[in-house]
């Protein structure tokens, strides 16, 4: 399937072209057509698989015959609302909006928190008909009567099941009821948990469910590991596995606001280049600590799970958990901040003891089974126990044991050992210890046959004949890929101005 097959007008045919884009990827080539129907859509796809687009696109094409180049504010009322759980979602977001229609006279805008309201004030009342926004934000701009939802004729929620998610839900229907109740609604995301489902299906009319993967389903171009490890040598091995494998861009995920400084600062004091980005650092300290890690001038981002959401960082090769998160859908979307696009990534978590409860939660939810890898010098106390002979009944014998239970604290002295070992064993011979059920899943970026989309909301079931796995495609689609480049004004009459 191409995309000139998808019924698309020739300025957006154009923009896609401007990227470099050869095929649409699966859930394009599915969500597109039915949005360009008008239906509402449930869309389930990994993380990386070209969600943005497949709402975007079909999103402008439907506005397209509002765009016009009028001054009047009145001639651009707000038409279509996307809605994300994080700031720096909502900046990409906004960012492939403006790219995907670049060459139409669309006007759109950015709001959200941690930086000043004035700007983004001044161009809702210039009047945009695209407007990407958090939930908190809109709410101060709804309560300060800047902005009206009246004319939404499509509303967007992606990472749909953290937008539904206790935490959001007041907000969400707060807003949910301040649009009119004949509109077209999208939810997307990476995960679904049944009774997010169920509340989507309150909010979405007949919708079409579109999975284009397994619910829940990480990408086969992620290989996982977890080393065992006791959490009070974590840091020392976070350090020993960036250094010894010369890693130059880990992305690593903490729990906490202040485990994420303090890791940080460990990383510096090794001699790692590495900054934070949490819930507590000022918008331009997050938009920066972001850039400098996209842009290679750091080497570690130390994160909480605001990162762990939508965000496309190029190429991104490793990510690490240093603590698991505490729910397993997290950690889907965190490992999918790697693997995107069709290129390989490493899933790498420190699990101690106390953690196994939340290994197996996330096992019993991707349905795989994680490889261990021990490393030699940080075994973990309970291995090293489990590892020690039963009886040891004669004295001296317990001394010797115990004195090499010891000595495995002091992996510093075995430095070399520990080199060679890792080198060896740890990256290059890691498989998965139980293929994921469905192989198809290596390639998400594989052009995709036409597939019947399912009408029911109900049906679980993916047409995965529809999928194809020709490498050599798929290759040719990764190398086909473009970077992309900041555009400049890109919406007519008005340059979007962007409040980021
Ligand atoms: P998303 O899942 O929307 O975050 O997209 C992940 C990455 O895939 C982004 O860098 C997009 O630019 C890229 N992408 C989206 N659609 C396509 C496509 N059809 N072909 C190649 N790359 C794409």
């Amino acid at each position: 399937m191409t995309f000139n097959q998808l019924g698309l007008s020739a300025e957006i045919l154009r923009a896609i072209q401007d990227q470099g884009y050869s095929n649409p990827t699966p859930i394009q080539a599915q969500a597109i057509p039915a949005i360009l129907n008008g239906k509402d859509i449930m869309g389930g796809a990994q993380t990386g698989t070209g969600k943005t687009a497949s709402f975007t696109l079909p999103m402008l094409q439907r506005l397209q015959p509002y765009a016009n180049t009028s001054v009047s504010p009145a001639r651009h009322p707000i038409r279509c609302l996307i809605l994300v759980p994080t700031r720096e979602l909502a900046a990409q977001v906004f960012e492939n909006v403006k790219i995907y229609g670049n060459h139409l006279p669309l006007k759109c805008t950015v709001v959200y928190g941690g930086v000043n309201m004035d700007s983004q004030i001044k161009d809702l009342r210039a009047g945009v008909e695209i407007l990407v926004a958090t939930p908190g934000r809109l709410l101060d701009h709804i309560q300060q009567k800047t902005m009206r939802l009246s004319q939404v004729e499509i509303l967007v929620l992606d990472e749909a099941d953290r937008m539904l998610d206790m935490g959001f839900l007041p907000d969400i229907k707060r807003i949910l009821a301040l649009t009119p109740q004949k509109r077209q609604s999208l939810m997307f995301s990476a995960t679904f948990s049944k009774e997010i489902k169920k509340l989507a299906s309150k909010i979405l009319k007949q919708p079409i469910l579109i999975e284009v993967a397994k619910r829940n389903s990480v990408s086969n171009l992620v290989t996982h590991v977890v080393h065992p490890v006791d959490r009070e040598r974590k840091r020392e091995l976070l350090t020993y596995l960036i250094k010894f494998q010369n890693l130059e861009q880990v992305l690593v995920f903490v729990r906490t606001k202040n485990g994420a400084n303090n890791i940080a600062n460990q990383l510096k004091s090794d001699g790692i280049s590495a900054t934070a980005i949490h819930g507590d650092k000022s918008q331009p300290q997050r938009t920066q600590a972001l850039e400098e890690f996209k842009q290679g001038k750091v080497c570690v981002l130390v994160a909480t799970d605001i990162a762990a959401r939508g965000l496309d960082i190029e190429d991104l090769p490793h990510v690490m958990n240093f603590e698991l998160p505490n729910t397993p859908e997290d950690y889907i979307h965190r490992i999918g901040r790697t693997g995107r696009a069709g290129t390989k990534g490493w899933a790498t978590s420190l699990v101690c003891d106390d953690e196994n409860e939340l290994l197996e939660g996330i096992e019993k939810l991707i349905k795989t089974k994680l490889t261990k890898r021990i490393i030699t010098g940080f075994e973990s106390k309970e291995a090293a126990n489990l590892n020690a002979p039963k009886n040891i009944s004669n004295k001296k014998e317990r001394h010797r044991h115990n004195k090499g239970r010891n000595n495995v604290n002091t992996h510093t002295k075995n430095k070399s050992i520990l080199e060679t070992n890792l080198k060896k064993h740890i990256y290059a011979k890691v498989k998965q210890s139980k293929e994921p059920q469905d192989p198809l899943f290596n390639h998400p970026y594989v052009p995709a046959k036409d597939s019947p989309v399912k009408n029911k909301l109900s049906s679980d079931n993916t047409n995965l004949d529809s999928r194809s796995t020709n490498a050599n495609k798929y290759n040719s689609f990764h190398i086909n890929r473009r970077k992309k480049e900041d555009l400049p004004a890109l919406f007519m009459p008005n340059p979007i101005n962007s409040t980021k």
